[in-house]
C-alpha cells in the first residue's frame, strides 16, 4: 500500500485533478501513490487520468447525496468515511495530499482535525527520508523558511508542483468505495452588494494601508489616495481594532497576505507581524515621522513625515 495518497474532490474540476495528481507524482518520486476520487458518481476517465499519472491505487468514492456540492464541511465527512474506508496507508507517517490552493488548505486543515492528524497547510516542499516525512514551508511572508521533521501521521498537505507527466495507462487497481454517511447540509450562501467603493486586496496591483498613526481623517485621504491610483486599501491591526478600516482588509500575519508592485505604508512602524502580509517582491513607500522606524528598513522609498503634511500636499500634485 502507498504511503502516499491523494484526495480529490471531483467537484473542484479538472485544473484541481490535474494539480493534485502534479504533487502527488512530485513527492511520490517514482514509487506510485493512491488517489481518492471523491464524488456522487465514479468517473473512469479521472480514474484513467491518475492511473496515468503513476496511481498504484484509485478509489472511486462516491455518496449520492454529494452531487455538485463542494463545500468543505460536506466534504470533511465523505472523505473522512472513505479514508476509513480504505486498507491502512503504508509507512510511519502517511501523507494525504489535498489539490493546492484556499479550498484545498482548508480541506487538509478539516481533516486533520476530523482524523486527528497534522496540518501541514500549504508547503513548499515535501519528501520522505527513509520513513521520515519531512516539510518545508514558508513563513512570516516569505522571509523565513521552516523544515518540519514530522513523527506522526497521518499528515495533510498541499504543495504546488508542476503539471504531471500522464504516461500511457498501467496496471493498476480501480476500486469504487460507496459512502453512505450522513453528510450535513450544505450552507445556501446569500450574497448582497456591499456597497464597497474600493477593489479588494487580492490581485491589487496598489495598496495604500494604514495604521496606528493614521487617523479617521487621515483613512479617508488614504481612500481618496488609493482610488485617485487606481489601487485599494488595506491597514494594520490597530487601524483595524480601531474600527479605521473592515477586518478584510487586515494585512499581515492574521489578516491577508498581498503581493502588490507597490504597497504604500503610513503610519505604520512595520513590525513583524505586519509585514509577514506583504510580498518580498512589493516595492514598499513608508511615509512616517519617525526616521528611526523599522518599516524604513525594508522600504524601497522612505519619506520622513507626518500624513497631515504629506497627504493633503500628494492628493493636490495629484488632482
Ligand atoms: C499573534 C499576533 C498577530 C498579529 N497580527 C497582526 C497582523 O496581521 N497585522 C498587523 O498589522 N499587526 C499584527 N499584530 C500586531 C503587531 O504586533 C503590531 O502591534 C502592529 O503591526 C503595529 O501596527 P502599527 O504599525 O499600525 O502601529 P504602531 O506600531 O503603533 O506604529 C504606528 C506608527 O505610526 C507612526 N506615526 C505616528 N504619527 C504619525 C503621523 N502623524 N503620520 C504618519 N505616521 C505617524 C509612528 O511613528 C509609528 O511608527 C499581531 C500581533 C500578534 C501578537
Amino acid at each position: 500500500m502507498s504511503r502516499i495518497l491523494t484526495v480529490i474532490p471531483q467537484a473542484w474540476g479538472a485544473q484541481a485533478l490535474e494539480a493534485a495528481l502534479g504533487a502527488a507524482q512530485q513527492v511520490s518520486a517514482g514509487e506510485g501513490f493512491a488517489a481518492v476520487l471523491i464524488s456522487s458518481q465514479p468517473s473512469a476517465q479521472d480514474a484513467e487520468w491518475a492511473t496515468r499519472a503513476g496511481a498504484r491505487q484509485v478509489y472511486q468514492s462516491v455518496h449520492a447525496a454529494l452531487g455538485e456540492c463542494d463545500e468543505a464541511q460536506v466534504l470533511v465527512a465523505a472523505v473522512g468515511e472513505a479514508l476509513r474506508a480504505i486498507p491502512r496507508l503504508g509507512g510511519e507517517v502517511p501523507l494525504v495530499l489535498l489539490p493546492p490552493g484556499p479550498q484545498g488548505e482548508e480541506l487538509a486543515a478539516l481533516l486533520a482535525d476530523h482524523l486527528d492528524g497534522q496540518a501541514l497547510g500549504r508547503c513548499v516542499a515535501l519528501r520522505f527520508t527513509g520513513d521520515e516525512l519531512l516539510a518545508e514551508r514558508m513563513a512570516w511572508g516569505g522571509r523565513m523558511r521552516l523544515c518540519l521533521q514530522i513523527a506522526r501521521g497521518p499528515a495533510f498537505a498541499c504543495l504546488r508542483a508542476a503539471r504531471p507527466v500522464f504516461n500511457a495507462p498501467s496496471e493498476s487497481d480501480v476500486f469504487t468505495i460507496e459512502l453512505h454517511g450522513h453528510l450535513p447540509t450544505a450552507l445556501t450562501l446569500d450574497k448582497r452588494e456591499s456597497g464597497q467603493r474600493l477593489p479588494p486586496l487580492e490581485g491589487a496591483r496598489l495598496v495604500v494601508s494604514g495604521g496606528r498613526g493614521v487617523n479617521e481623517q487621515g483613512f479617508a485621504l488614504l481612500e481618496a489616495l488609493a482610488l485617485s491610483l487606481g489601487g485599494t486599501l488595506g491597514g494594520s491591526l490597530p487601524a483595524v481594532d480601531a474600527g479605521m478600516v473592515p477586518v478584510l482588509r487586515q494585512v499581515g500575519v492574521s489578516g491577508k497576505f498581498v503581493s502588490p508592485q507597490v504597497y504604500v505604508a503610513v503610519g505604520i512602524s512595520g513590525t513583524l507581524q505586519h509585514l509577514a502580509g506583504v510580498s518580498l517582491d512589493s516595492c514598499i513607500v513608508a511615509i512616517n515621522p519617525d526616521p528611526e522606524a523599522d518599516i524604513f528598513k525594508v522600504a524601497s522609498l522612505g519619506i520622513v513625515a507626518p500624513w497631515e503634511t504629506l497627504l493633503p500636499a500628494l492628493l493636490d500634485e495629484l488632482r
